[in-house]
């Protein structure tokens, strides 16, 4: 039982194949009208076969009626001629002649088997009346027919003392005719046209197989290329024009290899990027540490300047591997979302308290409005660094004695965070590339103030996972807006 069931999923499973289908298609195409035609063309055969013996044996035996009434037959069966003339016929015909009287009996059967009988059968009675009818019985494979031996006679017409001549039926002729001939000429054309059939089916089968391979070329050489691209992961575009399908699949994959590649090239320069930012604090420690060890006697004070030196760059490397880990977060699954009710106005304030000393080290005025009081369902800790890190930014590309001013406000479906300075401002060719991992627009400014270039990325990770948007204005030399859109509702 198990092993009919694998067997009879096994060959769903070929049927699921196109080349099967194409196989099995063309083969039914090719057949089924085949021996449609053969069927058709032997029946054809066979009616007009019958229709032909049949017109042809009344004939004959309507020319026999008038030699019986010729012979007065009915009352005298020992006409000689007549005699050999029904021998004749039911010789050439492989047939049994009953000729039958008036008072229906059989007054001669070439058998001689009924004769001196009384026939009472629905076809004779019907001739009697002038009826003929003719039948092929297919099963006993012959035709039999009924033909009336009538004269022409003068009979009283209906109006008194007049007559007329009409034809009166004195006997009727039963003839049931052999059809072994026809059928032996349909047995032979049977068998050449199954001969044909068989020589079709072998030239439809090798078609069927050539059209199937033919069709589905195609499709293996895009496996096969798609495989070759996959193995070596070539980053070489393929091509299969054979069919619109294949170019349109190709193009598809041809494009997603094209993302793939950009993947992968901004993975690795992503990963030579990283090495790069947390190679350069290393060495200045490794270059403020060899040349203390290269001086003989170095003073106290030296040592004290180079040690305070190498510390700033260990705080350095600590902040790039905080952001990084900050940055990996972001990139994890939206199921790693912390979402909560948070009164964004008090988190605003709780942030901005904790910068405003660092801006008021360089006489910058942080300064907060709030339009409305504003609760969101999101995840707070992300949303804190999008905050802290577009204030941080605010105050760090600014000038001395300069402003910050935030502002939050919202509508019945998202609440708006805006962040404006009076700072340097952003160049507006490099605009695009602020939200960059790494990108910094003036790198040696940039890492003095200790920026690591990934504060952006990082808030631009985080309000895209709250399904918000993010946009800046700039103007060199006037100060930078950047406006945050978030939903209130966290949708997932
Ligand atoms: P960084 O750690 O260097 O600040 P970010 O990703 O936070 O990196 O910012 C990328 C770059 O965008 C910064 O190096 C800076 O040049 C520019 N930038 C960001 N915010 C501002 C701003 N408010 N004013 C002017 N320039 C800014």
């Amino acid at each position: 039982m198990f092993y009919r069931w694998d067997d009879f999923k096994s060959k769903i499973k070929s049927l699921r194949s196109l080349k099967t289908r194409i196989f099995i298609l063309v083969l039914l195409v090719g057949l089924i009208p085949s021996y449609c035609m053969q069927y058709g063309i032997l029946q054809n055969y066979e009616d007009r076969a019958i229709s032909v013996r049949t017109s042809e044996v009344q004939a004959q035996l309507k020319i026999l009626a008038n030699h019986l009434i010729t012979y007065n037959y009915l009352q005298d069966t020992s006409s000689p001629v007549i005699n050999a003339e029904l021998e004749q016929l039911s010789n050439l015909y492989g047939g049994r002649v009953l000729i039958i009287s008036g008072n229906l009996k059989v007054v001669k059967d070439t058998y001689g088997i009924s004769e001196g009988k009384t026939i009472i059968s629905e076809e004779v009675v019907k001739c009697f009346r002038g009826e003929s009818m003719s039948n092929y019985d297919a099963d006993l494979g012959y035709i039999e027919m009924t033909i009336p031996i009538s004269e022409k006679a003068a009979l009283p017409s209906a109006e008194a003392g007049t007559e007329e001549v009409k034809e009166v039926v004195r006997g009727v002729m039963l003839i049931g005719v052999s059809c072994d001939t026809i059928h032996k000429t349909m047995d032979i054309l049977s068998n050449k046209a199954n001969i044909l059939l068989l020589i079709m089916l072998l030239i439809i089968l090798g078609f069927a197989l050539l059209l199937a391979n033919f069709m589905v070329n195609p499709l293996n050489k895009v496996t096969l290329a798609i495989n070759e691209v996959s193995e070596g992961f070539s980053d070489k575009a393929i091509n299969v024009p054979d069919y619109a399908e294949t170019v349109h699949i190709i193009d598809a994959f041809n494009k997603l290899l094209g993302r793939m590649k950009v993947l992968d090239d901004s993975r690795q320069e992503f990963v030579s990027n990283v090495s790069h930012e947390l190679k350069t604090p290393i060495t200045s420690m490794k270059v403020l540490a060899d040349s203390l060890l290269a001086q003989g006697d170095v003073p106290v004070e030296l040592y004290r300047e180079f040690m305070e030196d190498i510390a700033k760059e260990i705080d350095r490397e600590n902040k790039i591997i905080t952001d990084l880990l900050s940055l990996v977060k972001m990139d994890k699954k939206v199921t790693d979302m912390n979402i909560t009710e948070v009164s964004m106005n008090e988190l605003t304030e709780v942030i901005l308290k904790r910068l405003r000393p660092i801006a008021r080290k360089r006489d910058i005025e942080v300064t907060f409005e709030s339009i409305r009081p504003v609760k969101a369902t999101v995840d707070e800790v992300k949303i804190s660094l999008v905050i802290s890190n577009l204030v941080e930014n605010a105050v760090k590309y600014n000038k001395e004695n300069g402003w910050v001013k935030v502002v939050l406000d919202a509508d019945h479906q998202f609440f708006t965070l805006a962040v404006s300075d009076s700072g340097i401002g952003i160049p507006q060719e490099e605009i695009d590339h602020i939200y960059e991992r790494f990108y910094r627009v003036d790198k040696s400014h940039s890492r003095e103030i200790g920026g690591t270039g990934l504060g952006l990325a990082i808030t631009r990770s985080a309000v895209l996972m709250h399904r918000g948007s993010i946009r800046v204005e700039s103007t060199l030399g006037e100060g930078t807006t950047f406006m945050v859109k978030i939903p209130l509702t966290y949708k997932g």
